[in-house]
């Protein structure tokens, strides 16, 4: 616990309900106190309702930003004075940065997904992914993936609300950005097989693994999976999803969401106080190196 606690120190919220059960305050709170920056974390429940008022309050008490998630990422975004390309082009903000009274909108969530690959050495630059999702995750990763030079990006869903949307986002991606985004109904598994036969990556970004689909996977066929093939889930409990099990029993790289998670919140760290976040630290503290 912080007990030099001053007058200089500035408030960073996290506005979003429910958000009682979120690791983040803790996260976040311990990479200040390891920097030793006078700032502090607090988790807000604001509904939609609420969120027009919180958004003055951020003003008015001249916090230094907040992390903003559900239900608020689409609807925050016209209460903000600027939006990177990544939000007007998602419709999602999860981060607001206070400049002197100027609120910005960023999503970090897929710059924490590009620098998880990154970091561990692989290179989608100019390559294609090919990931199952079409919700919030599935959309800021394939937004920041087009904006950061992947080559094409082949999206796989069911049929549901989250289709049409996604559909709309990869037309203004094919418009605005180099990368071929293309959609296709998951159910396709002949073009599924042939799509990651192609690509670097597989992401996959839907709950079917977790909690109450855990044990699950939306790939049954390993042989879809080639051993050159690297594998990613935005999943981070379980560590190990089926898919993950699947993957690693074929040859191929794995990686959990967990390396997103650190590294998004490593990406609000830097906007809101300038310093890179101590990563190898944050999952020491947090239990994630198990
Ligand atoms: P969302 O609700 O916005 O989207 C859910 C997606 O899953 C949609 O594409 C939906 O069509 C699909 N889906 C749901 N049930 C399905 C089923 N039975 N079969 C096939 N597809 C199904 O959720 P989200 O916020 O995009 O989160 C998706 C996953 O990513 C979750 O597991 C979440 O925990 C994880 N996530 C991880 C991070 C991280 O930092 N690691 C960040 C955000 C989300």
């Amino acid at each position: 616990m912080r007990n030099n606690i001053d007058g200089h120190f500035l408030l960073i919220g996290l506005m979003a309900y429910p958000i009682r059960h979120s690791l983040s305050p803790q996260m976040q709170n311990t990479i200040y106190a390891k920097l030793n920056v006078p700032y502090v974390y607090l988790a807000f429940e604001v509904d939609q309702e609420k969120l027009p008022d919180a958004i003055k309050g951020i003003r008015a008490l001249g916090l230094r930003g907040s992390a903003i998630s559900m239900p608020n990422k689409q609807l925050v975004c016209q209460y903000l004075d600027k939006l990177t390309p990544a939000v007007e082009l998602s419709g999602a903000c999860n981060t607001i940065s206070n400049d002197n009274g100027v609120l910005t909108g960023y999503n970090t969530d897929g710059m924490g997904y590009m620098r998880m690959l990154k970091e561990a050495n692989i290179n989608v630059i100019g390559k294609k992914i090919t990931i199952l999702g079409a919700g919030g995750a599935a959309t800021a990763i394939v937004v920041q993936a087009a904006l950061d030079g992947v080559k094409e990006i082949t999206i796989f869903n069911q049929k549901d609300e989250c289709y049409a949307k996604i559909e709309a986002v990869a037309k203004k991606l094919n418009q605005h950005t180099q990368c071929h985004v293309r959609v296709i109904d998951l159910d396709d598994k002949d073009q599924l097989r042939q799509e990651i036969a192609t690509s670097a990556v597989l992401c996959h970004a839907t709950g079917v693994g977790m909690k109450p689909l855990e044990g699950q996977s939306l790939i049954t066929d390993p042989t879809m999976l080639n051993p050159d093939l690297v594998v990613t889930d935005c999943i981070y409990s379980p560590r190990k999803t089926k898919l993950l099990e699947m993957a690693e029993k074929q040859g191929c790289k794995t990686l959990n969401g967990i390396g997103m998670m650190l590294w998004q919140g490593a990406a609000q760290i830097k906007i809101w106080t300038g310093e890179d976040a101590p990563i190898e630290y944050v999952k020491e503290q947090m239990g994630f190196n198990n």
